[in-house]
């Protein structure tokens, strides 16, 4: 994970902020000024597709986008490498719990999603396939998110106040100190051994708000097995992940 600055600055400037072209992606720069930076350090957000260049404030705007303009050959090579954006219709292919499924929409099938031998089955409009596929992929990850929350923190005796979904860039999940767990709807879409690591993790925070020792070997012992290769897997696929149901 990437340190990120909280703090966006509205910049001011007469001519518009360069742009960028790789690999059919065009990405505007995004310049963040942040008081914690000691350097310039340019970054290509796989996920989002977008080229974010944070300053030191001593930086100024004009400064900035030269700097990032003079680095166009590798900003651009990036962005070519950039897993492409997917959408999901019929025939397209969603990695339900990691493993490839097929969307199987036919317009006389009832509106209810299910799931069969590896195929997702839908009726309902045509046009609506993606939204109302994504509701349900929400809804399915939050339950089975949840019920893993349950049995994980009833292993670790602990309580969960609340579990949540969304779509967060940079994490996979998150423990607040009031005691909820929010995760990435996303994590519907890796294979379970992964899913499972990550809420094992989640709620090893609910005893270790750090991530010391004491956390990791909980951790171990709540999954009954080494994290390590989940965490990697998620490093790994992450990027194409959350190039799913993007419109760039
Ligand atoms: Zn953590």
């Amino acid at each position: 994970m990437q340190a990120r600055s909280n703090i966006i600055l509205p910049i001011v400037s007469s001519e518009p902020d360069p742009c960028f072209e790789g690999g059919g992606i065009s990405a505007r720069l995004i310049v963040r000024p942040s008081p914690r930076a000691r350097t310039m350090r340019l970054r290509v957000d796989p996920r989002t597709a977008s080229v974010v260049l944070t300053v030191p404030r001593r930086v100024s705007h004009r400064q900035a986008v030269k700097w990032a303009v003079g680095h166009r050959d590798w900003i651009e090579k990036a962005l070519a490498e950039i897993p492409p954006a997917s959408r999901i219709e019929q025939g397209s292919e969603v990695p339900l719990y990691g493993i490839a499924h097929r969307v199987d929409w036919r317009p006389d099938r009832s509106r209810v999603v299910s799931v069969q031998d590896g195929v997702i089955l839908m009726g309902g409009p045509a046009e609506t396939i993606e939204p109302r596929l994504l509701r349900w992929l929400k809804r399915h990850a939050l339950a089975l998110l949840d019920r893993e929350t349950r049995e994980y923190a009833a292993k670790a005796g602990v309580k969960v106040a609340r579990t949540g979904v969304g779509d967060p860039l940079s994490r996979w999940g998150s423990c607040s100190e009031s005691g909820g767990i929010r995760y990435s709807w996303r994590l519907v879409l890796v294979p379970e051994w992964v899913r499972r690591a990550t809420v094992a993790h989640e709620v090893a925070h609910r005893v270790h708000m750090n991530h010391g020792p004491d956390f990791h070997a909980l951790v171990e012992t709540l999954f009954e097995a080494d994290p390590g290769p989940a965490r990697s897997w998620l490093r790994r696929n992450g990027p194409s992940l959350h190039r799913i149901a993007r419109r760039r």
